[in-house]
């Protein structure tokens, strides 16, 4: 199952903008500094979780400078769900009306249009 991810990362001091080069590695949708706790996030997109942990590896490997990594592992959305069958149509076999051709379903015993009676089959 694909998967996506936030890594919050910590560099050493005024080498943030080193991580902006991730962005290279492919896997890698996003990389920007930011100011708080961390200094740069990543959003990191990836087939599974093997390939996730391999492209965040990739990343702290080629930079030295990160001092930690925090990852957010995206909740996927549900799968999408198999299409609903249509509500089971109930078998009905529509008839016309012998006097005005309209359809009425069938086991009607009188047209539903003009009121005539159909004679009960036997
Ligand atoms: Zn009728």
């Amino acid at each position: 199952m694909p998967v996506m991810a936030y890594v919050l990362v910590r560099t050493k001091p005024g080498t943030s903008h080193e991580l902006l080069a991730s962005r290279r590695i492919p896997g890698v949708k996003m990389a920007n500094s930011v100011f708080g706790t961390y200094d740069s996030v990543l959003v990191i997109a990836a087939k599974d979780m093997d390939e996730l942990s391999t492209t965040i590896y990739d990343i702290v490997e080629k930079h030295p400078n990160v001092e930690h990594t925090e990852v957010l592992v995206s909740i996927p959305y549900p799968p999408p769900e198999k299409p609903v069958p249509h509500v089971e149509q109930y078998s009905v076999v529509s008839f016309n009306c012998p006097s005005c051709n309209s359809l009425n379903p069938e086991g009607s015993t009188y047209c539903h249009f003009c009121g005539f009676v159909f004679r009960p089959e036997r």
